[in-house]
Order: C-alpha cells, then sequence, then structure tokens
C-alpha cells in the first residue's frame, strides 16, 4: 500500500475509535448543547408556543436526531445514565420504555443501549386527541414502565402518557428524557425520578404583554408542535 494509502487508512481508523471513545462517555451539559446548536435544532429568537407563552430560545430535538451519529450519542448517553441508578439497573430485564411519537428514536436506542424488555409508544389521532396504544398494544398489570421523550418542557404530554400508562395497573418508575428545559408551567411528577443528559433554561414569558422581545420589535416565530 502506498504512503498515502497508509496515511488514510490510518487516519479512518483513528476517527472511528474516537466516534466510538466519545459513544461510551456520558456528553457533558455543553457537549449536548453544542451538539443542538451544530445541527440547529437549538435556535435562538423570539418564539411563540401554543399555550401562548413567548421565549427567547426553542429546541427541536428531531432536528438534531436526522443524524444516526448524534440521535446514538445521545440515546446511549442517557441510558448510561440510567444504569447509573441501582433500582433502574435492578430492573432493566423486565423494563418497559414507553415514550409519545416523538421520543421513539431515543426510546430504540435506550432500549439497544440497555438491552431492556422492549419498547412501544402511545399515539395521538390529531394535535389535540388524546395518547392512546395502538390496537393488541397494551401494558400488563405490574409491568415496569420507564416513560420516554425529546425533551420535557411542561410535562403534558408524559403526565398524560403516565396516567395512560397507570389506567392499565402498569407501575411508572421513572422518566428519561434528553433534555429537561422546565418552563414555569411544568406539572409535577411526585416521588418519580426524572433522568435527563443536559438541562437548559430558556427565558419565558408568561405571554405577549409581558414579553420583552415583543416591546423591542423582535419578529416573532409561531411554534407548532
Ligand atoms: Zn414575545
Amino acid at each position: 500500500m502506498s504512503r498515502a494509502g497508509e496515511n488514510r487508512e490510518k487516519l479512518s481508523s483513528y476517527r472511528k475509535r474516537s466516534t466510538l471513545r466519545v459513544m461510551h462517555l456520558i456528553p457533558t451539559n455543553d457537549e449536548v448543547i453544542q451538539m443542538l446548536r451544530d445541527t440547529a435544532a437549538l435556535r435562538h429568537g423570539h418564539f411563540a408556543y401554543p399555550n401562548g407563552m413567548h421565549a427567547d430560545e426553542y429546541v427541536q430535538v428531531a432536528v438534531a436526531f436526522r443524524h444516526y451519529q448524534h440521535a446514538k450519542i445521545l440515546s446511549v448517553g442517557l441510558s448510561r445514565r440510567l444504569r447509573a441508578d441501582s433500582e433502574i439497573r435492578a430492573m432493566i430485564k423486565e423494563l418497559s420504555i414507553v415514550c409519545p411519537t416523538t421520543g421513539v428514536p431515543i426510546a430504540y436506542g435506550i432500549c439497544e443501549a440497555l438491552r431492556a424488555k422492549q419498547v412501544y409508544w402511545a399515539e395521538q389521532d390529531n394535535e389535540s386527541g388524546p395518547l392512546h396504544f395502538k390496537q393488541f398494544i397494551e401494558p400488563e398489570k405490574g409491568e415496569k414502565v420507564l416513560l420516554v421523550d425529546d425533551i420535557l418542557r411542561s410535562g403534558k404530554r408524559l403526565s398524560e402518557l403516565r396516567s395512560l400508562v397507570e389506567s392499565f395497573g402498569a407501575e411508572v418508575v421513572g422518566l428519561a428524557v434528553a433534555i429537561y428545559q422546565p418552563n414555569p408551567t411544568i406539572r409535577s411528577f411526585g416521588h418519580l425520578p426524572v433522568f435527563q443528559l443536559a438541562q437548559m433554561d430558556a427565558v419565558y414569558y408568561k405571554d405577549s404583554d409581558s414579553c420583552d422581545l415583543c416591546r423591542k420589535g423582535v419578529p416573532v416565530e409561531k411554534i407548532s408542535f
């Protein structure tokens, strides 16, 4: 092999090793935020949420998840955080990973990395419709369930999912989200542990009247989930 060929091969094998090394670590808060910024999943500006609140930043995690490598780093990182918890670790083999459709990619990534029992999801027929499972899919009584989603803001969807899962008699043991970005309307999950990879604090205004950005005349972008 030529010298140039040898060098190319060395470089490519180094890249493979360094990617693997990154994937076996838990990325720091700053690294996760940098990844969201690099992939344009994190946007700064002036945003109006469907619940009427205004904020100075918006994260659409699905934008980062277009790239398999990024999805892998986030879900493997989160699964390592879960595995570090002795109670979760003790129940991995019987653990179901349950999510709304927005959480499907990260749920599969976590299930694969943890070697949990199974993954399934709840969906909505339309944006305001209730969450439900597809026909022939339902939690069993006493089943141990970890709720997963890409991001937690108000917790509305995960709170609804928790009620749905518990209505079958299953036991929700915790929540896991890649990004924790609580807004002022966040629901309480009581004693349930919330596992996260990164926390972000946006500046929220409860409506346009109290919004500094509206007052400054910054153009507003409407968010539709
Ligand atoms: Zn505003």
